[in-house]
């Protein structure tokens, strides 16, 4: 990743290579490498040494990506912790990833950094240092690097191995506690440059990122599918705020966004959204979850992402395995995520027996080849539950392989209700139910039932203005038009849903939700 850096410098000279759009911070590729060995030198200066675990836990800033860098350069492993987690989780991947230095925000909105570490030291034996991003500290880290020899980074790198793990990216938690997804500097410097090649970007891109970095969306399909190709980054604020990204958009003339589906609706029922200039874009990714047909129509066509790319990963595949291509149909776009990645395979398989299904017949997605994880971190059990004697990462997911090569993602085996014996899945009810005028998002989950087993209960989050909508309202307008089994039993009007901070809805919490809900 280190190398990889500097050839770009070396390639796209004095181009731009990070905006902070908030502050108005900017690097050239220049800027930017001098920064990240300065860091660096930083590091070794503090003893880090290679396979050191070193935390990073900050909403978006630039010195996120200086350290991403500078601990690829010394071969430390950056350990990203969810900006939103709490004492309990950090001390959790603290100790969980043996962590002995973490590089965090002081505070931000409601979050107090500096006191929830403070307040977790006793409890956690290996973290010996802390440093503070905008204090004295970070100052101070980048000085004592000073002392070290010229050639100290260089000698550092010559000593590093591209299968070295570099990274520990915990999941989501969409279906249960986030797990350490351990990732080496070829997992995903290689899915970060397919990632961006995919759709066709060269050191003219400008990429808006407004998914967090903590996220591998954010820290390998953003940064790393920026650097590698010479793109610009421009980040539009801290956490994610639609009219910020918006703005960003506008006023750094970006040819690329990001996305989650979530984030996207936000920015499109934002009001005045149409009074932002997006034409200079061109294209974007949207992934993480299913996105609804409008909102990619609106996508093509209000924010002119007529190239726009749906992508399919996960945390433990680097993330990238499948990607619509920019020359697909807006069917495929719509109806798919893509095709299978460059250098990577997947098959479709019966959970049960293991077999390959025929095209057109759901199952489990697997996938092989270089962007498979090296494993979960210090967790052999759930490794050898999820990657196979023959390199098949198991992904969870339920996917039909069409007769063109395109998959469709039918939903995860851990959210298929089976009502009366019958497997549903709450991604087509509600692809479904988001037709709804009055409908602005929609998640549907199985309820435990004594008669079915389970019944469908679906949250509506209903768009401003709206009349209240009841149970009986929405299966009036499902009658007729779905089969009877799929209608959701309940319906739950909701201001929001349980959210990780990736931008997903937690169905698990939703369940346990519904279920005190309904009584
Ligand atoms: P956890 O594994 O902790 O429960 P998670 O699976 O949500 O959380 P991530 O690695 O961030 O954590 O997300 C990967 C998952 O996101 C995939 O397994 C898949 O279910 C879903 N996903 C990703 N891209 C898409 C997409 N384009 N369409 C539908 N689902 C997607
Ligand atoms: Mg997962």
């Amino acid at each position: 990743i280190g190398a990889n850096l500097e050839r770009t410098v070396a390639r796209v000279g004095d181009r731009e290579a990070l905006v902070e759009a908030w502050t108005g911070r900017r690097w050239t590729y220049p800027e930017l490498d001098a920064d990240v060995n300065a860091l660096a030198r930083g590091l070794l200066a503090r003893g880090i040494a290679q396979g050191d675990r070193v935390g990073i836990w900050s909403p978006t800033c630039a010195e996120w990506t200086l350290l991403q860098y500078a601990t690829a350069k010394v071969g430390a492993i950056l350990v990203n912790v969810n900006p939103a987690y709490r004492t309990h989780e950090l001390a959790y991947v603290v100790n969980q990833s043996g962590m002995r230095l973490i590089v965090s925000a002081v505070s931000y909105k409601d979050s107090d950094y500096r006191g929830m570490i403070e307040s977790v030291r006793p409890e956690c034996p290996t973290l010996t240092d802390v440093v503070e991003i905008g204090t004295d500290s970070w100052d101070a880290l980048v000085a004592a690097g000073a002392s070290q020899p010229d050639d100290a980074v260089a000698t550092r790198m010559a000593e590093l191995s591209p299968d070295d793990p570099i990274n520990i990216q915990y999941t989501s938690g969409t279906t249960g506690f986030p797990k350490g997804a351990t990732l080496s500097h070829r997992n995903i410097l290689n899915n970060g440059y397919f990632t961006t090649e995919t759709i066709g970007f060269s050191e003219h891109d400008r990429l808006c990122i407004p998914v967090p970095l903590y996220h591998c969306f954010g820290m390998v399909m953003g940064n790393l599918g920026c650097t590698t190709h010479g793109a610009t980054m421009v980040y539009p604020a801290p956490t994610f705020e639609p009219a910020a990204t918006l703005k960003a958009v506008q006023d750094e003339r970006c040819t690329a966004l990001y996305g989650v589906p979530t984030m996207f609706i936000a920015e499109q029922d934002l009001p005045g959204f149409s009074s932002y200039d997006l034409s200079s874009l061109r294209t974007g990714i949207m992934a993480g979850s299913p996105c609804p047909v409008e909102v990619m129509k609106r996508c093509m066509t209000e924010m002119h992402m007529s190239e726009v790319s749906i992508a399919y990963g996960m945390t433990e595949t680097s993330p990238v395995s499948m990607q619509t291509r920019p020359d697909d149909d807006v069917e495929r776009r719509t109806a798919t995520v893509g095709r299978v990645h460059p250098h990577v395979e997947v098959k479709v398989v019966d959970p049960v027996t293991g077999t390959t299904v025929p095209r057109g017949e759901d199952g489990e997605l697997c996938t092989r080849g270089y962007s498979v994880m090296l494993g979960y971190w210090s967790d052999p059990d759930k490794t050898a539950d999820a990657i196979d004697d023959d390199g098949w990462m198991h992904t969870g997911d339920l996917a039909v392989m069409r007769e063109d090569g395109y998959a469709n993602i039918v939903g995860r085996i851990k959210d298929m209700v089976i009502r009366g014996g019958e497997n549903l899945y709450p991604r087509e009810i509600e692809e479904f139910l988001y037709a709804h005028p009055d409908v602005a998002d929609v998640s549907v989950v199985g309820v435990p039932d004594e008669r079915y087993g389970e019944e469908l209960c679906a949250w509506v989050r209903l768009r401003e203005g709206a009349a209240p909508l009841d149970a009986d309202a929405v299966r009036e307008f499902c009658a007729g038009r779905l089969a009877r089994h799929k209608i959701p039993r309940y319906v739950v009007v909701v201001d929001e849903f349980p959210m990780t901070v990736t931008g997903k809805i937690r169905k698990v919490e939703m369940r346990e939700r519904s279920v005190g809900l309904l009584g």
